[in-house]
């Protein structure tokens, strides 16, 4: 029987259906950690904004040899964030209702930026785990991109074969995964509606070329990205708070995935913020609309809305 940590709940709802969204000043801190049940070998988790304002999306895949954890988040503490255990209670789940043994967990990360490593350390040097390392090379080597970043390689979980590509763009060791079983494509920090920090835009405009023809080959058409950051209604969350009252689905689709690569084409040559819809890019480092952004978070925590 699967039984989860304590601060840990688990639903069946869709994707496309709210996530638990942090809480008020002084309010009922609730969960910390939701995981959601996509099917028996496919899981979504989600740090709450309350433990962590970044409140990351995780992906825990399984196949019959191995599972693939896609991110730990941005908290390292066991006791705060009990991740390690979540994802061992469903492993341990799975292997049992399906008779497996000589299983492995496999830990990868989108892109090598903290808020989504942090708990790697929760994996580390434990038996039938590999921690895969956040530099390009180990990324790289580790999946066999060859050449890196526009080979599609695949990573094979057993009856369950993914494919994997480097992404550059917003972060130099982003790497894209597609499930064609599932009909999924795990878009880390590259792809989800919200503030999309562009590092590199021409790696950029090329990581999305390839991605819209990744997602139209395998035929995955629910794109999960690493963040949600925006309301319903097109309002922004600022930075820094921990309470998301209303929030956009987190499933993109490919026509919104090639809205952002016409957005990216169209932001040649330009610097700041660029608006686009359901997402936007921040290129270079925008240091007045982060300034303005943190205000609002300060203006909302001093209130205690956020
Ligand atoms: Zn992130």
């Amino acid at each position: 029987m699967l039984r989860l940590p304590s601060r840990v709940v688990l639903d069946d709802e869709p994707l496309d259906r709210p996530w638990i969204r942090g809480s008020r000043r002084g309010g009922d801190p609730g969960p910390v950690l939701q995981v959601r049940r996509v099917d028996d070998a496919t899981f979504v988790l989600r740090q709450s904004p309350r433990a962590t304002w970044e409140a990351p999306f995780l992906y825990l895949l399984l196949g019959t040899r191995r599972a693939l954890l896609l991110d730990t988040g941005n908290v390292a503490d066991v006791d705060r964030m009990p991740l390690q255990p979540t994802v061992a209670a469903l492993v341990d789940d799975w292997v049992q209702a399906q008779g497996l043994s000589d299983y492995e967990l496999v830990v990868a990360h989108s892109h090598g930026h903290g808020d989504h490593i942090a708990a790697d350390v929760q994996f580390a040097g434990r038996d039938h785990v590999t921690v895969v390392g956040v530099d390009e090379l180990s990324v790289r080597d580790f999946f066999g991109i060859d050449p890196w970043p526009a080979g599609v390689v695949p990573f094979a979980l057993g009856g369950r074969e993914l494919l994997v590509a480097g992404i550059p763009g917003h972060d130099a060791r982003s790497i894209v995964i597609a499930d064609p079983s599932r009909g999924l494509l795990l878009t880390g920090d590259t792809a989800y509606p919200g503030r999309l920090y562009v590092q590199d835009l021409p790696a950029l405009q090329e990581s999305l070329d390839r991605m819209v023809a990744l997602a139209d080959t395998a035929g995955t058409g629910t794109i999960l990205g690493g963040h949600i950051e925006f309301g319903a209604h097109g309002a922004e969350h600022p930075v820094g708070t921990r309470f998301h009252p209303d929030e956009r689905p987190l499933p993109l689709t490919v026509s919104d995935l090639r809205r952002l690569r016409q957005l990216a084409y169209d932001a040649t040559g330009r610097r700041g913020v660029v608006r686009g819809e359901p997402m936007h890019l921040w290129i270079g480092a925008c240091r007045i609309p982060l300034l303005r952004l943190g205000v609002a978070a300060v203006v909302r925590r001093l209130r205690g809305t956020g």
